[in-house]
């Protein structure tokens, strides 16, 4: 099974960055434990219709059991006017 947000082919898309760390509150560890944020990069950026959509890579970690994975989102912004 491919879970969601594994990579940028299959990111999950938000309609707001908030809606980001909303998923990751959702989502805990298989442990049980909550994400914490390691770091968070910006990996692509395209240009779709009206909108541009930024794709983000967090990397967290668990506080519990320490695992670490990376979850991939798919922001997408209207254009002005
Ligand atoms: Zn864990």
């Amino acid at each position: 099974m491919n879970e969601p947000g594994t990579s940028v082919e299959n990111a999950i898309d938000v309609a707001d960055p908030s809606e980001e760390y909303e998923w990751l509150g959702r989502n805990p560890c298989a442990c049980g434990g909550s994400w914490q944020l390691v770091f968070q990069a910006l990996v692509g950026k395209a240009q779709k219709g009206a909108g541009t959509q930024m794709t983000d890579r967090l990397r967290v970690g668990c506080e519990t059991c320490g695992a670490e994975r990376d979850v991939f989102f798919v922001v997408t912004y209207e254009d002005e006017g």
